[in-house]
């Protein structure tokens, strides 16, 4: 479908061919006449998908045609800080030509940026897009002024679930009008997320593309492993395969630091992204890692969603992800658009129950690499038998990353 076929505004369509984008991508094509029409919306789209742009252009469209005032009109929620700087960014490049106004406002910079954010809330701006915490500490400062929201948007609401954002959710949304437009946005619909639709979201339109599994055009690949294997035969990897951008994966903090030091022992070219850092230095890796001035990016959890990066060669889980939806979310990350991808997952004896869980969930077993000679033998690849210990657990992501 033509972007033209949604009369738009000329000015957001400049802008949008001034992105370079020639069709609507599916959940485009079913969610911008629904939301144009006024309705709420659930919509089950990844990233990846053009969901932002779905809910960004009929949302400046509608402000468009709106009469002008200087209160804030769109509230869009989301889990991260570097979620809400890339939605941002889209939306600087999407309203270009317009006169809508935007800006991001999430926790852990500085004073300054405290002040500016302070400021566009006092003053007025059209979009907010802010991480949960950070708005509620502006809320309680008294200064925000709701009463012209006319748009409320939950992106990556599932995550935002998983990361114990409900209250603060809804205390943001006791402060804004009731009759406003909702739009929720989540990689899959686990029952939490229907819990929190029914009480937010009023007869809503739903929108589903199909189970979230990775591109078919990602070859996956583990390598049974003991721990003392994990590093050599990463370092070996990364030396023998000469890519140009590789994400490494980490479940902890702590392994995320330790592993990034060992591999700078290396030589190799390489940054991390947890958050222990602050958010120039998770920005200045990010940057970095997006240009290409470094190869090698060492990373959390928080790097799973949500994030565009283009052609990562590949994506190594350095331990396995804590559930399948993890390892779809971070292998994705590797094989966007029309490029193919590598991802590759090492697996301990302990995470050999937990590994099957994710196959389980692709409906296919992932073929399993013999670990180089030189390494010596990795363990057998028998989940029944390392039942023990390796206990499938799923807990509040946000906490560990
Ligand atoms: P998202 O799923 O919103 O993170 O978008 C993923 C990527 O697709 C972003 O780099 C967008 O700029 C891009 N994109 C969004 N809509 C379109 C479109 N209709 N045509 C081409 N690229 C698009």
């Amino acid at each position: 479908m033509n972007f033209n076929e949604f009369g738009f505004d000329p000015k957001l369509v400049e802008g949008i061919e001034a992105l370079g984008y020639e069709l609507a991508t599916p959940v485009q094509e079913l969610a911008i006449p629904a939301i144009l029409q006024g309705r709420d919306l659930i919509a089950s789209a990844q990233t990846g998908t053009g969901k932002t742009a779905a809910f960004l252009l009929p949302v400046i469209q509608m402000i468009l045609r709106s009469i002008p005032t200087q209160r804030i009109k769109a509230l869009v929620i989301v889990p991260t800080r570097e979620l809400a700087v890339q939605i941002d960014q889209h939306m600087e490049g999407l309203s270009y030509f317009t006169s809508v106004s935007s800006i991001p406002v999430y926790g852990g910079t500085d004073g300054s940026t405290y002040t500016r954010e302070k400021q566009a809330l006092q003053e007025g701006v059209d979009i907010v897009i802010c991480t949960p915490g950070r708005m509620i500490s502006h809320i309680n400062q008294g200064y925000v002024d709701f009463s012209g929201l006319q748009f409320l948007i939950l992106d990556e609401a599932d995550r935002m679930l998983d990361m114990g954002f409900y209250d603060d959710i809804m205390k943001i949304i006791s402060y804004i009008p009731v009759k406003r437009q909702n739009l929720l946005f989540a990689a899959t619909l686990p029952d939490e997320i229907r819990t929190l639709t029914q009480k937010v979201l009023k007869d809503p339109e739903e929108i589903s593309l199909a189970i979230s599994k990775p591109v078919e055009k990602v070859l996956q690949l583990a390598y049974s492993v003991y721990d003392t294997q994990k590093i050599p035969l990463l370092k070996f990897l990364l030396q023998s395969m000469k890519l140009q951008s590789v994400l490494i994966f980490c479940s902890t903090k702590s392994s995320t630091k330790q592993l990034s030091k060992e591999l700078k022992k290396l030589g190799l070219s390489i940054e991390e992204i947890h958050s222990d850092l602050d958010q120039e230095a998770r920005e200045t890796a990010l940057r970095n890692f997006k240009s290409r001035d470094i190869t090698i990016l060492v990373a959390t959890d928080i790097l799973s969603r949500g994030i565009d990066v283009d052609n990562i060669d590949m994506v190594i889980n350095y331990d396995v992800p804590n559930d399948g939806e993890d390892y779809i979310h971070r292998i994705g990350r590797t094989a966007r658009a029309e490029a193919s991808g590598i991802a590759i997952t090492f697996i301990n004896p302990k995470e050999q129950r937990k590994f099957l869980t994710i196959e389980e969930l692709l409906e296919k077993p992932v073929h399993k690499a013999i670990v180089p000679v030189q390494f010596g033998e990795g363990p057998e690849y028998n989940p029944a038998k390392h039942r023990q210990g390796g206990g499938y657990r799923k807990f509040k992501r946000g906490m560990n990353n």
